[in-house]
């Protein structure tokens, strides 16, 4: 109804009265300017005036399902769209809603989350109308130790697709934090469910600084694209272009579980590669140099006396030695 609506007062360009309006989608003029109400309450300029009717005046930065879906090209993922203006985690939202049954394909969208979630416990700065805060839910039939690989699959399109939306020179902070100019723009949450012959179901979470213009003191290393890019940037933009690249790379992924085939691309997008690091696992700290990433997403390092080890993600973060990245 609401969607019917917003449909119509997007095409027509001027007024359109009430009367016009329920005319041609067949409800009463109360329930025509209930769903204006509504639309306004999700951040639509809606004018209206008792003479001429109603008037869209701005389609704002907004991630409501009809925005997102409105120029969106995927065949299933994010077809069905879970949106909140405000949740406590779109990641336990996703998962209540994968426990119930959900399908594959189902996105969880929120303009604001009051308690969005890292890794480890660890809190996610997630503030209203700024940001992309989503989850994706995936049921692959792949066993649950390959689930990793698909989160190393979001962090290059990801990566990919602020690349070709921004124009700046986005890389991978590995396994899949996006970075740039040595800042975290994007972070990557996996949570699972699985048994051990078969995985039920996989929460993508993923959490993108677009617009946001002050960080607190307490995150040296965040930054947005806005403060980055000089500019602001459009938020259901961004989630249609990410859907579209991991649906086909998700795919093929499905075909043939290993990272084989987009290796190299990561690598070369992957900007902890070639440099010493730092190692961190419960408080402890190991420099060592990254050489590379094997096909099933560990980080290939070589210690100080030339010992070789492939650490796989989760337990361990990853730190340049004088800064972030
Ligand atoms: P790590 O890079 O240490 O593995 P995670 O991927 O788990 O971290 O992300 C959580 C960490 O990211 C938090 O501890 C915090 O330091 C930082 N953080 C929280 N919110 C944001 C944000 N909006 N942008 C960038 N970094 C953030």
């Amino acid at each position: 109804m609401k969607e019917k609506v917003l449909a119509f007062l997007k095409e027509k360009d001027g007024y359109c009265s009430g009367e016009e309006i329920s005319h041609k989608i067949g409800v009463t003029r109360a329930a025509i300017w209930k769903a204006i109400k509504k639309l306004q309450a999700d951040g639509y300029e809606i004018e209206s005036s008792t003479k001429k009717g109603y008037k869209l005046l701005l389609a704002p930065n907004i991630v409501t399902s009809s925005e997102v879906k409105e120029h969106l090209r995927t065949e299933c993922l994010g077809q069905m769209i879970h949106y909140e203006k405000e949740i406590d985690s779109t990641n336990n939202k996703a998962k209540e809603l994968a426990r119930e049954g959900a399908e594959e394909g189902l996105l969880v969208v929120a303009d604001k989350q009051t308690n969005g979630k890292g890794r480890l416990g660890r809190n996610w700065e997630s503030p209203e109308g700024t940001g992309i805060w989503m989850s994706l839910i995936l049921r692959p039939k792949i066993l649950p130790q390959y689930a990793s690989q698909i989160t190393l699959v979001a962090g290059l399109c990801m990566c990919e697709t602020l690349k070709a939306m921004t124009g700046l020179e986005a890389s991978i902070k590995w396994p899949n934090d996006v970075v740039i100019n040595g800042k975290k723009i994007c972070g990557i949450l996996t949570e699972m469910s699985a048994e051990m012959e078969g995985v039920n179901y996989i929460i993508l979470g993923i959490g993108v600084n677009v617009n946001m213009t002050v960080f607190p003191e307490e995150l040296p290393y965040a930054s947005s694209l806005a403060l980055e890019g000089g500019m602001e940037y459009s938020r259901k933009a961004i989630i249609d272009d990410f859907l579209e690249r991991f649906e086909k790379e998700y795919n093929s992924y499905k075909q043939t579980p290993n990272l084989a085939g987009i290796k190299e691309r990561y690598e070369q997008n992957c900007i902890t590669l070639h440099k010493k690091v730092k190692l961190i696992k419960n408080a402890e700290e190991i420099i060592a140099e990254a050489i590379g990433i094997t096909t099933d997403g560990a980080l290939k390092v070589r210690y100080e006396d030339d010992t070789i080890e492939d650490i796989v993600s989760g337990e361990v973060s990853v730190r340049g030695l004088y800064g972030y990245v």
